[in-house]
This record gives C-alpha cells, structure tokens and sequence, in this order.
C-alpha cells in the first residue's frame, strides 16, 4: 500500500478523494443544536460513534496557527506560526504572521501534489492563502480574491464563473459559502484527490450556537456537504477553535485591557502587550481575544505574573517557558509571559486602542482554552483508539489512516443486512 511520510507523520494514500474542511470557530454545539433543528440532515447523519469525536484545537484558538496545524499535522513549535501577529525580537517590530517566510515546515497538501496528487484549496479569507497553498504544485485560491486569480498564481482561472455565485463581501456569511460551492464545482469539474477547504468565521462571531442566523449557515454548509458524500469523496470536519460569549450580565463586552493595567503596575509603556488576534478584519471582534502575550523586564516578570494569575477573569499566566512547553509553541515568538483569560473575558491592550464601535452583536470571540474542544467528524466509519487524545490536526491521519475503505465497508453493510 502507497503511503507518504511528512512531518514525521506517515499516511495513506487516497483510494477516493479526500475532503478536510475547517469551519471556522465551530463549537461543537453549532453542530449539535443545527442537527436537533432539523436544518442539518446531512451532519445529524454523522453525529454518531465511529463517525463524531471531540478533538483538541491549538492553543491559541486562533485560526492560522489551528489552519497550519491541521495541514502540517504538527503544533506550532514545529511549524512556527503561532498567531496571525507577532512582535518581531530581531527587528523590533510588530508585524502579521501571514507570510510563508515564518512557516518552518512543509504542508502535508504540498507533500501529497509533489508525490503526483491532484491537490486543491479553497480559503475564505485572502489571509490564509499564501500560508496554505506554499509550495504547493496545484491550485490554491480564496474566496475574498476569487476574481484575481490567475493560472500562474492561484493554479487556476475563471473561479467566478465557475462557481456561479459573485465574489461576497468579506464579512459575510456568503463569503463560507463561496468555499463551499467552489469545493463542490471543483470535485464536479476536477474531482481533486485532496482537497482543503477553510471557511470563516463571521457567523460564529455573531451568533450563538443555536440561533436562527448558525442554523442557517449550517443549513447552508450541511447540502455541499451532502453533495461532497455524494460525489464518493470522504469528507472530514474539524474546526481551528471554539467560540463562546465574551460578555457581561448587560450584554458589555468583558473586557480586561492589560496594558493599561501594566503601566499602573509598572510604569508606562514598560510593558509591551501584543494579541495575536490582531489581523485587518477586526471589524467583528475588536481584536479582543483570551489569549495575550506580555514583553518584559526579567525583574519584573514573576510579580507581574503572580498579580494576574490571582485575578478574577484570568484563567492562567504562565512564563515563556511553561506556556510553549504546555502549548507546543515557538518560545522565539511568544512574549516573556502567557496569558488566557476565562471563558467569557477577553484580553485587551489599552481601552483606547480597541474600537468596539463595529460590534453590532454582543461579542463572541476565541483564543483560550475554552475555545479549545472542536469536533472532528468524518463520513466514513473511523476506529481511533481508546482514551487517544485527538487533536485537530489528527483530522488528516483519521481521513487517511483510521477509516475503513469504501468496499471494506460496503462489505461490511452487506454483511450486516445478510
Ligand atoms: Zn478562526
């Protein structure tokens, strides 16, 4: 039998095209809830043994180190991106994580194409596209550019019409569906061996499992995915993280603005807080997330560090060391102290940096350990081993690796009909 080996990861070859799909900020119960509404046929079909798990995502919840988690299959002390911003050491500079100069490993997508897979990645976001499609013989295009793209950059041309559908605004819940409708046309049209698709999350951000506005995105996911089963393909749903409230009793966000609270500890400006969340699309959450990362004097680190541990909204404050131990990530590229707060507080800089004005829902928002349990679901029947720790990025192993073929399992059908 055919394997590939990457990342000291060994995997099977494909004997029917093989689909992952992150859903960006799917709490498990996104799932749960649109399948006990009836909107979801499809995903209720798969919430069962054998084909539902609960995975742990990366922390940080944020989507590009869970994204180059699951298409590396390692966490970020191997691949290196460890938050979509960063405070640069060496040029003293704070600057975004999206470029493939920071990814240190290859993807398991760009290792399948070089070993003669058809490969191919539809993002939501632009942001994402360089990081998962590097190095990567095949076509790689986002929903947000699909206009541009060309057979030089992208690997393909004419997305729009192929698709059929008009580029959606970027924050829209049309611009998940684009992904999705492009998968489809893409299996249709080019049937890929491996195929990504990574959505985003929007909706997440403004409503709760549950709700009318999730039940309808997930309504909407819950046909392409049908219509992926469909064409043969196995189809494997992770998430890059959870998502849960981040409010107060009046609906305020739960703000705690570290560096504010630095400086009087401190002094001003002796302290350098960075938040990974930071991208250009903070309309939707205010850059406010649960995880922080704090830069500062060794004097006066354990103090500092004492302090917030003992704080009423912080979940943990760990040294540099511990955290990246604990979390697997890049000590280079985290401050000297880690900080997560709890389920339903967010982490801040100062108040006046963060303009909340763009929020137009209560905030929902990521980051922390809460966020941290994502459901995998796969649509063939997979066996994982008692009391395995799955994480998010094991998703390409359990498509590959841990489900019975398609005519072991029609054999298996058979025999149990018989
Ligand atoms: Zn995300």
């Amino acid at each position: 039998m055919k394997t590939i080996e990457t990342n000291g990861r060994r995997y099977s070859w494909m004997t029917d095209p093989v689909v992952i799909v992150c859903v960006d900020g799917c709490e498990y119960d996104y799932l749960e809830r649109a399948a006990s509404s009836g909107a979801t046929p499809f995903i209720a079909s798969l919430l069962k043994p054998g084909h539902a798990f609960k995975a742990d995502a990366v922390v940080p919840t944020f989507t590009n180190p869970n994204n180059l988690s699951i298409v590396t299959g390692v966490p970020p002390a191997v691949h290196g991106i460890c938050g979509n911003y960063f405070y640069d050491r060496e040029t003293d500079a704070e600057v975004m994580m999206n470029d493939p100069k920071y990814l240190r490993a290859p993807t398991a997508l760009a290792a399948f194409a070089d070993a003669g897979a058809k490969v191919a990645v539809v993002t939501a976001k632009d942001k994402l596209r360089k990081l998962l499609g590097h190095k990567l013989k095949g076509i790689c295009f986002s929903s947000e550019k699909a206009a541009e793209a060309t057979l030089a950059e992208n690997g393909i041309e004419k997305v729009v019409e192929m698709v059929g559908m008009p580029v959606p605004s970027v924050y829209s819940a049309e611009l998940s569906e684009f992904v999705f409708a492009a998968g489809v046309k893409l299996m249709e049209t080019r049937r890929p061996d491996l195929m990504y698709l990574s959505t985003t999350d929007y909706v997440q951000h403004k409503c709760a499992p549950g709700s009318e506005g999730a039940n309808a995105f997930y309504a909407m996911m819950d046909k392409y995915l049908a219509r992926l089963d469909a064409m043969g393909a196995v189809v494997a749903l992770t998430a890059d993280h959870g998502m849960n409230a981040k409010t107060k009793a009046d609906g305020s966000p739960d703000v705690i603005y570290l560096q504010d609270l630095l400086d009087g500890w401190i002094g001003a400006g002796r302290a350098r807080v960075i938040l990974p969340i930071t991208d250009p699309y903070v309309v939707h959450h205010g850059a406010l997330g649960s995880f922080a990362t704090i830069y500062l004097e060794e004097r006066e680190r354990e103090l500092v560090r004492t302090r917030l541990a003992g704080m009423a909204g912080i979940e943990l404050a760990l040294h540099n060391a511990d955290a990246c131990k604990r979390f697997e990530l890049p000590p280079e590229r985290m401050g000297d102290l880690v900080v997560i707060s709890t389920r339903h507080v967010v982490l801040g800089t100062s108040g006046s940096r963060h303009d909340l004005s763009g929020l137009d829902a209560p905030l929902r928002s990521h980051g922390g350990i809460s966020e941290q349990v994502v459901p995998i679901l796969v649509n063939r029947a997979a066996s994982v081993a008692e009391g395995r720790r799955l994480r998010n990025f094991d998703v390409l192993d359990i498509a590959l690796n841990a489900i019975a073929s398609r005519s072991t399992q029609a054999a298996g059908e058979r025999a149990r009909v018989g």
